[in-house]
């Protein structure tokens, strides 16, 4: 297969060394495509990608690890791919879904995947209510656009849950309000599902003081055995984004396993190394069994 990494950090990120040597290794070829230098002939009959100067050819697969901070204009690209029948690991329609976490939130609450409370407004007045919504204090309170725990905030008290929910107005910023997982102890589950199935499991603690568990933030990773309600909640939260590789973050309330998020790019350093699986490896020969010119879901649509 020849197959493209969609990304911008090269080699500078382990999961993208790592997916460049278990594709070679399997005796492909995959190489780098700068997600922001690419440019597009969008109109044309017969659709393609550019990279300076040149149009690139075709490929079998792409792999899409498009940053947080360029959804947009990576899935356009990704979208051109698509219409030229290249088979994406994650469709751009997916990834775009799973990147807005209010809408995820209310694709998943359909398909009956438990969830944390969660309250969503833009108006200012009945600030009250809408911390009654996820039962008061404590709370956390997450900017929509946040990636890394960088956009969350714990409210211990009501009066502290007022003033951060007025200050997040005045910024006009987009947030969601939700019932604070106490009994989770600042630990997280990560389940890595491929193609409808947990290829490997971890639990993410966070730092002495800290709940945010995310091992930017200093979380630490362990191997851990997940519940079938577990496997299958993870299961289900991917099918139910459309996702072929996801990452699964579950949180261990006292009314069952609750989804934080589904996210479309997962890193494979905690994970590999965490539980000693070879993940990329698995990404490769699902692409190997799935990648046929033509076979994505949507082929760039909806
Ligand atoms: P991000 O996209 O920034 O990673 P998350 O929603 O995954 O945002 O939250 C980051 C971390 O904060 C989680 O991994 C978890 O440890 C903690 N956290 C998030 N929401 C809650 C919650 N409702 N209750 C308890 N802890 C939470
Ligand atoms: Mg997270």
């Amino acid at each position: 297969m020849r197959i493209a990494l969609l990304t911008r950090a090269k080699d500078r990120l382990y999961s993208n060394r790592r997916l460049v040597e278990a594709a070679r290794a399997r005796g492909h070829e995959i190489e780098y495509v700068h997600t922001l230098n690419c440019y597009m002939d969008i109109a044309s009959h017969s659709p393609s990608v550019h990279l300076g100067g040149q149009e690139l050819p075709f490929f079998d697969a792409v792999i899409p690890r498009i940053g947080a901070s360029v959804t947009f204009y990576g899935c356009a690209v990704l979208r051109q791919f698509e219409m030229m029948g290249s088979y994406p690991l994650n469709e751009s329609v997916a990834i775009t879904r799973s990147r807005d976490k209010l809408r995820s939130l209310q694709i998943l609450a359909r398909a009956g995947v438990g969830l944390p409370l969660t309250g969503f407004a833009h108006s200012t007045k009945n600030t009250n209510d809408l911390i009654q919504l996820v039962n008061g204090a404590p709370l956390v309170v997450k900017v929509l656009e946040g990636t890394q725990g960088k956009g969350i905030v714990l409210a211990e008290t009501q009066k502290a849950a007022e003033t951060i929910i007025d200050a997040f107005r005045q910024l006009k910023a987009n947030f969601l309000v939700q019932e604070f997982i106490k009994e989770a102890g600042g630990a997280d589950i990560r389940a890595f599902v491929i193609g409808g199935k947990i290829v490997a499991a971890m639990m993410r603690k966070a730092a002495e003081g800290e709940f945010r568990s995310n091992l930017h933030r200093g979380g630490t990773a362990s191997l851990i055995k997940l519940t079938p309600e577990e496997r299958s909640t993870a299961v289900r939260s991917a099918k139910r984004m459309g996702l072929n590789v996801a990452g699964v973050d579950i949180l261990r309330s006292s009314h069952g396993p609750v989804v934080m998020e589904v996210n479309s790019s997962p890193g494979l350093e905690g994970i590999e190394k965490a539980t000693g699986k070879d993940v990329a490896d698995m990404i490769i020969q699902f692409l190997e069994t799935n990648a046929k010119p033509k076979r994505t879901r949507t082929r760039g649509q909806g």
